[in-house]
């Protein structure tokens, strides 16, 4: 743990609220690697489907990896708060962002229509609102996670571990309270924050919901 790059802002698992992006650092955007795991299929764009039955059930197996343009960075961190693999595009360029998209595997979602037609898979989205981008993200990919998962750090992205209760101290802005219950924690492993279920996960749990009431009125 990296506890001197701590945020320094309440604890808790935050809300959209708060405003804060994560920088652009190692964490957010690590060096392009070869191969991995490729999107199942070239271009997906709202309004212009193009998804086979095959590729439907290809969808279905890994974990989508997501790089996330700078116009969505409320929707990035909701993509971490349900466990995603996301990358935020905040201050690159977009052929960047391409390279990124073509060499990792990504798959991205923007607003931006020029950025989505030169993209091998992107997903193009048109609202300005948090639930009405989720809610176009999961007609365009039913698959869509709608539960939280302590999983990856909603401000940079890192993988969250649970905490060693057996530790003498409580980790930075744990408070000892919380420490000494059975409340589960988890800490980023990048820049150290600490995260558990409390009241800022409200917010994000009524979101998640109307989300998952779309889905099962679908169904
Ligand atoms: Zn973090």
């Amino acid at each position: 743990m990296k506890a001197s790059r701590a945020p320094k802002q309440p604890s808790g698992l935050h809300s959209e609220g708060s405003g804060r992006t994560a920088p652009l650092g190692s964490s957010e955007i690590p060096p392009v690697r070869k191969g991995g795991w490729q999107p199942p299929f070239r271009k997906l764009i709202a309004g212009r489907p193009s998804l086979g039955r095959d590729e439907k059930a290809k969808m279905r197996e890994p974990d989508p990896r997501w790089i996330v343009d700078e116009m969505l960075g409320r929707l990035s961190r909701y993509l971490r708060f349900l466990g995603y693999d996301t990358l935020y595009a905040h201050g690159i360029r977009d052929d960047q962002i391409l390279e990124i998209v073509r060499e990792e595997g990504r798959w991205l979602v923007t607003r931006d229509r020029d950025l989505a037609r030169r993209a091998p898979s992107a997903f193009l989205l048109h609202r300005f609102d948090l639930q009405g981008q989720l809610e176009e993200l999961q007609a365009l990919y039913p698959s869509l996670r709608t539960e939280v998962r302590f999983l990856r750090c909603p401000l940079c992205n890192g993988m969250l571990v649970a905490s060693e209760r057996s530790r003498p101290r409580p980790p930075k802005d744990v408070p000892e309270r919380l420490w000494a219950s059975s409340v589960p924690i988890y800490e980023c492993q990048d820049c150290g924050q600490s995260y558990w279920e409390g009241s800022h996960t409200e917010e994000i749990r009524r979101t998640l919901a109307r989300l998952q009431a779309r889905r099962t009125s679908r169904a």
